[in-house]
């Protein structure tokens, strides 16, 4: 593999690598020695002729997706060492053993020094998200590596790049990528829906028509948080999505559930989650509805309410925007919830980092007026690991507030 292209950086750039983050923007870069394609594996060197980093090469603002800073072979090997150390990192975490969880993500980007690739397993599938052309075109080495690791527990593996590849997604331009290439599907095996458990409660996933690849894997923890709180309450989960909020605090013993979401879609699934957990027992009901205008006429209603809207941001452009949503969303939350309420506020906005969204939220209580203590701060659990050099992996936020 001698014939790896060459990228020379500019005088100076060269601290950026050597702090391991991963990204080399193209504002660094000198010189590109050779041809090179998007996806194509280059080296990175300094102005001094330096050995820094390999990675997959794109045109863009980030240039190079760094997956290694030893100089190394990108073969079949060395795909299966990195996966096998995602893997045994999540085994020390003691989420690939267990017996109340069967969901977990495998692969997280750049907090596993795979930037471009999510890897999420649902109890014997895996479904692959490529978000580089690079990464894309390694999803065979990827495969072969999940089989060795797994072994016969794997039965399956979906590969659902288009939405973070194709013209729907949002990173990278269309036209980087044949098009025609692009398409979701099984990569191994093949697989119907499946029910997985999560702390011991049990979900529906339909990765092939669900949103992301099929659940929202990283408010794990932050539900386990939810049903600690949510006793004897009554409680609304807005932006429901599948219902994870909903079915935590119903078995924990909420004395109502109201599930909100504007997509019908995400509304049938937390019917499909809640007849699975208690049957048509449970006192829970769902609504098809905007969450502003829900929240802002149903006042007084509630002791409890998770609030977990999409990102309002995925770019730094539209952040002033979304930081306005978040104040006026959660003005209406604090408004509206009872006199003693507990309120999980999150925003999984990247660009809004912890301490925007803090001041957005400081902005709706003083909008109320209305006495709030913050309980906790809450975050993305240790299977979303966020490396010490690439704080730009923390996206996911939150807080518990208390409102007198
Ligand atoms: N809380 C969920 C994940 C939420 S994802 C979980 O734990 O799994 C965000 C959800 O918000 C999506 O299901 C989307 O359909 C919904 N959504 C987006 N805009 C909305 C709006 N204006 N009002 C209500 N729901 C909305």
């Amino acid at each position: 593999m001698s014939e790896i292209t060459k990228i020379v950086l500019n005088a100076g750039k060269d601290q950026s690598p050597k702090r391991f983050h991963p990204w080399i923007f193209s504002g660094a870069v000198k010189r590109v020695e050779g041809d090179v394609k998007n996806g194509d594996v280059v080296e990175v060197y300094s102005s001094s002729n330096e050995y820094l980093c390999t990675g997959h090469y794109q045109k863009g603002s980030i240039m190079v997706r760094v997956f290694s800073f030893e100089k190394i072979t990108p073969d079949a090997n060395f795909w299966k060492s990195k996966i096998q150390k995602a893997y045994d990192y999540r085994k020390s975490l003691g989420i690939t053993n267990s017996e109340n969880t069967n969901v977990y993500r495998l692969v997280y980007g750049e907090g596993d020094g795979l930037p471009g690739l999510i890897i999420d397993y649902y109890d014997g599938t895996a479904v692959l998200q490529a978000h580089s052309i690079g990464m894309y075109r390694e999803r065979h080495f990827i495969v072969d590596a999940l089989k060795e690791i797994y072994g016969e527990k794997l039965t399956a593996v979906y590969d659902k790049s288009k939405e973070s590849l194709g013209s729907s997604g949002s990173k990278v331009p269309v036209e980087v990528i044949e098009e025609s290439e692009l398409k979701n599907g099984y990569l191994f095996g093949s697989g119907s829906q499946k029910q997985v458990l999560e702390n011991g409660h049990k979900f529906q996933i339909d990765w092939e028509e669900g949103q992301k690849t099929g659940f929202f894997i990283d408010q794990r923890e932050n539900r386990k948080l939810v049903a600690q709180f949510a006793p004897g309450k009554t409680v609304l989960d807005c932006f429901c999505y599948a219902g994870g909020f909903s079915t935590y605090a119903l078995k924990a013993g909420a004395m109502n559930v109201h599930s909100v979401d504007s997509s019908k879609a995400a509304i049938k699934l937390t019917y499909d989650n809640i007849q699975l957990n208690f049957g048509e027992t449970a006192s829970q009901t769902s609504f098809v509805a905007d969450a502003f205008d829900f929240l802002g006429s149903h006042q007084a209603e509630y002791d409890m309410m998770i609030i977990d809207p999409p990102a309002f941001a995925k770019h730094r452009d539209a952040r002033h925007q979304a930081v306005m949503g978040y104040r006026r969303l959660n003005a209406l939350a604090i408004k509206g919830i009872k006199p003693g309420g507990i309120i999980f506020t999150f925003s999984c906005s990247q660009v809004v980092d912890k301490y925007l969204f803090n001041g957005a939220i400081t902005a709706a209580a003083i909008e109320t007026g209305r006495n709030i203590r913050i309980l906790e701060y809450l975050s993305q659990p240790a299977d979303h690991p966020i490396s010490i050099y690439h704080p730009e992996g923390e996206y996911l936020k939150g807080m518990i507030l208390y409102i007198e």
